[in-house]
């Protein structure tokens, strides 16, 4: 049977003992110790070099000796040859492993230069310039404890419902707030920093009695869409628009709630380079 891959083992020295005979047929200095170096391979190519072995055979008698069963004065000799010259690992054993160390540094420098001095229209720089992201971290920022209740009547009366309707378990009190009303879009976001004491399962209820404090809401009744976003302790956990919903309880995407800022915005860097002027400004009043 054939392996693909294992330990090989190579001879890298040989040393002659000096000041030795052989304990079986008394021969004096016919030691040649061969010292093999394994390593591992994958495919033959060798990966990492392992342990180093050494045999001793006399050139007489042709008797071999493993270093476990040397004798003191072969010991001895031995170490003596070993500090005159060493046996090395020969550097190829790690060909594998330092062919791979290269290519991870190819690839993590091109990176790099990617990232810095890259090309800056790529799909992912758009993508972080996309303000409505700032827009939405700069929300979740806001979302607080205290409020208003002059300046945000709708976040108070929405604060009020939710006590009154909320899941047993939660503290009302360390429940936090931000709304936030454009046009005729509503964006509730609600931080509960106890949110581990309700079941990842029934999380989702959490939704349903804001949705069920909103329709109840006189002030609302012109809103015609909800963005609501729930974040935990740590992350966000449930997410509700018109078009989407992460109701999983335990992780959510935020930026599903991005819609409401409008929009993607297109990158315009981008169409003032192709398109001319007189086609941008019939789009514009064909969308008008
Ligand atoms: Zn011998």
């Amino acid at each position: 049977m054939i392996f693909f891959f294992g330990t090989r083992a190579s001879k890298i020295k040989e040393h002659q003992l000096r000041n030795t005979s052989c304990p079986y047929c008394s021969t004096a200095n016919s030691f040649t110790v061969s010292t093999y170096s394994r390593y591992f391979h994958f495919f033959w190519i060798p990966i990492i070099p392992l342990f180093k072995s050494s045999i001793a055979e006399c050139g007489h008698c042709k008797k071999s000796y493993a270093t476990a069963n040397f004798s003191p004065e072969m010991n001895r000799s031995f170490e003596q040859e070993k500090q005159r010259d060493p046996a090395k690992r020969p550097i190829w054993q790690g060909l594998g492993c330092m062919v791979l160390l290269a290519f991870f540094a190819l690839v993590f420098s091109i990176s790099l230069y990617g990232t810095f001095f890259g090309p800056k229209n790529t799909t992912k720089s758009t993508l972080s310039k996309d303000p409505r992201r700032a827009s939405l971290e700069e929300d979740i920022r806001k979302i607080s404890p205290v409020f208003s209740k002059e300046k945000e009547p709708l976040t108070s009366a929405l604060k009020e419902c939710i006590n009154y309707e909320i899941v047993s378990g939660l503290d009302p009190a360390k429940i936090q707030y931000f709304t936030r009303m454009e046009e005729n879009r509503f964006l509730i976001l609600l931080k509960v920093r106890d949110m581990k004491k309700v079941e990842v399962s029934s999380r989702k209820v959490l939704i349903d009695i804001i949705e069920d404090c909103l329709y109840a809401m006189e002030d609302l009744k012109d809103v015609d869409d909800y963005y609501i976003g729930i974040e935990g302790r740590w992350n966000t956990v449930l997410v509700k628009t018109p078009l989407e919903a992460d109701l999983g309880g335990r992780f959510a995407d935020k930026y599903k709630l991005l819609p409401f800022y409008g929009e993607e915005p297109t990158d315009t860097s981008k169409e003032m380079d192709s398109v001319p002027a007189k086609v941008s400004s019939d789009s514009l009043r064909l969308s008008n």
